[in-house]
């Protein structure tokens, strides 16, 4: 009998993860190439909010299908993926953003989402911690939070428990049926799934991606501190900007009792050192949205590279450009919140069956004949 796998998935971060599952499911034989630990890429980076976000009706789709599969695998064992329904409030700071957060509430109860908008005394009775003069806000109830690479290894584990396996190395080259390894080892495949986030760039460098480096802070530990999920509504316009720099105030309570604080957002740099330039401008942000929480340590800061598509939706399926190879990333700063809904697509693709959702406004086809894309 072949040992051949059927597919080599290149990269076991939550993407990578989540697709070697689905496809060891449907019966294919999968290997999983990591070139580093599992998850430790931009999965370990992420604030692991299990959101739903509607920037679009396809975005909209793939989140809120999503969370129903985030919901079937935490059920009976939330506490292993640390999961907790937080629920998100996207905080209005002013009428013109009370109105968007009604729209958004409209729009996402149209998906079966469960919302309620907030006036202001309903807001402070939440979260007190909010600042003063704040007009209200949007509060999603379904949505949460887990611990990205944990929920990544126990993604893989699964995935192995199904037949998969895990290999150690760097990929280094796309060859027709099959990858090269830096080692010079040849390992072929009779598909390649593409699941190396940012680093994909490196393998097809025509990809339409690019590099938004983030970073996050933890706090020490402050029990009740906030209890939801908080977000400011101009996070949208932060999250859209296609250059420049940008901050948004963005605060998750872990269940350890610590603050996580995000959020900012750089274009086209790999360089994931820290800059206390950036920790201090979303430190100030958040601390005009909470002011005491500038009474609080802050014990680590790291960052991450999102990989950022330029409609801001992923790119799920076959790679235009190369015969056999299939792509799964781009998935920006929402992959762990859209990894099953990606990895459903992808395997439904690859070896049959329904997805839930429509594949095709996350078709890699859609970027055809855009600039330097699969010119
Ligand atoms: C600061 C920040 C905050 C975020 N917060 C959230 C959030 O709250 N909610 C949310 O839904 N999303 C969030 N995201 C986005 C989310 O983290 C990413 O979309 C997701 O982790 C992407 O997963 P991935 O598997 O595609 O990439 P990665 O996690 O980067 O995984 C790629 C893997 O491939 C491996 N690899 C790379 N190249 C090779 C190679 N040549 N050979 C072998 N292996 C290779 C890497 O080592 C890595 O393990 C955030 C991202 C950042 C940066």
């Amino acid at each position: 009998m072949s040992q051949l796998p059927d597919v080599l998935v290149v990269g076991a971060g939550i993407i990578g993860a989540a697709c070697a599952d689905a496809l060891a499911a449907r019966g294919l034989r999968v290997t999983v190439v990591e070139r580093d630990a599992v998850g430790s890429g931009a999965t370990a980076a992420g604030m692991g909010h299990l959101v739903a976000m509607d920037d679009s009706a396809a975005e909209l789709a793939l989140s809120a299908h999503s969370l129903e599969l985030w919901n079937e695998l935490v059920a009976g064992e939330p506490q292993r993926h640390e999961y907790a329904r937080c629920g998100t409030i996207w905080v209005a700071a002013d009428d013109e953003e009370l109105a968007a957060a009604q729209a958004k509430g409209l729009a996402m109860q149209a998906h079966g989402l469960e919302c309620r908008l907030l006036d202001a005394p309903a807001l402070y009775a939440l979260e007190p911690q909010l600042r003063p003069g704040l007009a209200g806000g949007l509060l999603v109830r379904g949505d949460g939070l887990v611990y990205p690479p944990k929920s990544a290894r126990l993604m893989l584990d699964r995935a192995k428990a199904r037949g998969a396996t895990l290999a150690s190395g760097e990929v280094v080259a796309l060859e027709e049926g099959a990858v090269r390894l830096a080692d010079g080892t040849r390992m072929a495949a009779g598909q390649v799934v593409l699941a190396a986030g940012t680093r994909c760039l490196a393998l097809a460098p025509e990809l339409p991606l690019r590099p938004k480096k983030g970073h996050v802070m933890i706090t020490d530990r402050y029990p009740g501190f906030i209890r939801h999920q908080l977000v400011e509504l101009g996070y949208i316009k932060s999250a859209h900007a296609s250059d420049g720099d940008s901050v948004a105030f963005n605060l998750q309570p872990r269940p350890t009792g610590q603050v996580l604080v995000g959020s900012s957002r750089q274009f086209d740099t790999m360089d994931l050192a820290a800059e206390p330039r950036m920790m201090a401008r979303m430190l100030k942000r958040a601390v005009e949205f909470a002011p005491a929480l500038a009474g609080l340590n802050i014990l680590r800061c790291w960052t991450g590279l999102r990989a950022a598509s330029p409609d801001g939706l992923p790119l799920i399926g076959p790679d235009p450009s190369r015969r056999n190879v299939w792509l799964a990333t781009g998935h920006e700063g929402l992959g762990i919140t859209t990894s099953l809904a990606t990895a459903e697509l992808l395997a439904a693709q690859m070896a049959g069956g329904q997805a839930a959702i429509d594949a095709q406004p996350y078709l890699p086809s859609r970027f055809a004949g855009q600039g330097r894309a699969y010119a």
